[in-house]
Order: structure tokens, then C-alpha cells, then sequence
């Protein structure tokens, strides 16, 4: 919430217009510009056009329907289904943040949004994983994420951390949030999660981009500013 809100404080301080709750179905190059086609989340039937010489795609676990809905060429992309629980923790972690890492260990970290603590595990978070290979298999992620049947893996979870640390056996499980993550094939085996970076990905003007970790955000602003897209 608090990266949210500095965010939208800066775009408002840069004068950025923005609109939300639209969908992007397709970018296609017309007379020198690009044509983005849009459609507002609530009033599919809805189809609007907006005109620009640049457009950045960073749709993370959807970038692949943008490109595909364009008719480009999908980008090797893996996906997994994630989960992290939200528990009540004994008052004695009431405070406290504990990561074990660098193996299969336990994330259990304040999550103050709800109250609560998340529960996160490298072996039970992700439940499974699917790759973009090529059209014909494509899997759209935010459909796939709204059509299964989601069951918690927050048992399996519990189980391991507390032979670590046994007072978390206290803790109460809530809810869980799921999410799609999306990472670049070549990153599999050390979790670097690099950027993904293709500028004029199939039409001029057309970029796109797949940060594997929030603070790429940084990185992606010197490489665009190398590549001449942006001043300053
Ligand atoms: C479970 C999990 C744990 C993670 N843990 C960490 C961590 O500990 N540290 C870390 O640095 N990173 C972590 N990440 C990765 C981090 O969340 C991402 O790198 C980051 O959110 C990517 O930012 P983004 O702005 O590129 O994409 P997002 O934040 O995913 O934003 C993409 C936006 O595009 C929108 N969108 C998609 N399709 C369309 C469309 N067609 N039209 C319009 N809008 C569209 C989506 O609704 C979304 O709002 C984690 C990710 C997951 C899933």
C-alpha cells in the first residue's frame, strides 16, 4: 500500500494521465504510429483506440496475450501457480519477521495490509508451473488463475516450519493470496530473476518488458535510457 501510494503520488506530481480498469487486447502499427486497442474491464463489448508512438508492454504474467493477440511471436515465458497463507501468529511473533533462506526454507513476515503475518515456503508456495512455448499452447494466465479450483498447500507448509521453529504450530491460518508468477526460462536454476528487456519487439515503437523482481525498476530505466527512448 505504501509503494502504491508513492507511486501515484509521482505520477500525479510528473502529470501523467492514466486511465484504469481497461484492458489492452492488441497493439497493431498504423501510418507511422501504433494503434492500442483497449476495452474497459467492466463493458467488454466496449473497444476503444488509443494512438501513440511508443507503447511499453509490462503485463508481467499477461504479456504473452498482449504479443500473441497481436500476432507476434510469443516470448518464452514460465508461470507458477502461487500461494502464500495469512495467519494469526502467537503474540510472542506478533512483531517479528523470520526468513530461513538460501534452500527449501519459510518465509513468515508481517503482512500489515490485513493484520496478519504471510506464510510463504519455497517448496509448497509454487503448486505448478507452465511455460509459453508457442501459440498454439498458449495459456492465458489470469483465465487459467479464475477457472481452477485453488486448495491450500498451507498444511504442507506448517508441517516443515515448525520443525524449525515449533511455535508456529500456534499459528492460525486465515486465507490465502494467489498469484501468478512469472519468470524467464534461464533463470530457473538460481532464482536471479533478471529483466527481460525487447525493444521494437516486432513493430516499431513496440517494447516490452518483464521485471522478475520489484526493484527492477531501477534497472529498467538505464537501460532505456541507453537505448535513446527516453531523455534525461
Ligand atoms: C508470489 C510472488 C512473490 C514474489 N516475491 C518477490 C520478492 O520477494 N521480491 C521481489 O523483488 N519480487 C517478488 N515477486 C515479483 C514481483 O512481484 C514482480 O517482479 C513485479 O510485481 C513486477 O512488476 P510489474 O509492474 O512488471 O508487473 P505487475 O506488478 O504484475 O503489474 C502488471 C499489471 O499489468 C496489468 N495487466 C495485465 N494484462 C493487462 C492488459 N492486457 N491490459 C491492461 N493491464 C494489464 C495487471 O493487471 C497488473 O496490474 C514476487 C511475485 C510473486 C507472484
Amino acid at each position: 500500500m505504501k509503494l502504491k501510494n508513492i507511486m501515484l503520488k509521482r505520477i500525479e506530481d510528473a502529470g501523467v494521465q492514466y486511465k484504469l480498469n481497461q484492458k489492452v487486447l492488441s497493439v497493431k502499427s498504423s501510418n507511422n504510429k501504433l494503434l492500442v486497442q483497449v476495452s474497459p474491464t467492466k463493458k467488454e463489448s466496449e473497444i476503444n483506440y488509443i494512438e501513440a508512438d511508443e507503447v511499453f508492454n509490462c503485463t508481467y504474467a499477461m504479456i504473452n496475450q498482449i504479443i500473441t493477440d497481436s500476432s507476434l511471436d510469443i516470448i518464452p515465458l514460465k508461470h507458477e501457480l502461487t500461494e502464500m497463507a495469512l495467519v494469526t501468529v502467537p503474540d510472542e511473533l506478533k512483531d517479528t519477521g523470520i526468513t530461513i533462506m538460501d534452500g527449501p526454507f519459510f518465509s513468515v513476515m508481517p503482512f500489515p495490509a490485513r493484520d496478519l503475518h504471510s506464510f510463504s515456503h519455497v517448496r509448497y508456495t509454487p503448486h505448478y508451473e507452465w511455460s509459453d512455448i508457442d501459440k498454439e499452447h498458449y495459456r492465458d494466465a489470469h483465465r487459467h488463475y479464475d477457472e481452477i479450483n485453488k486448495r491450500s498447500a498451507y498444511a504442507y507448509m506448517l508441517q516443515d516450519a515448525k520443525r524449525y521453529l515449533p511455535i508456529l504450530s500456534e499459528c492460525k491460518y486465515e486465507d490465502s493470496i494467489w498469484e501468478v508468477k512469472t519468470i524467464l526460462p534461464l533463470s530457473e536454476s538460481n532464482d536471479s530473476r533478471p529483466i527481460l528487456f525487447k525493444p521494437n519487439y516486432g513493430l516499431k515503437g513496440f517494447h516490452t518488458i518483464m521485471g522478475g523482481k520489484i526493484d527492477n525498476i531501477y534497472d529498467v530505466i538505464e537501460v532505456i535510457k541507453k537505448t535513446g527512448l527516453i531523455n534525461g
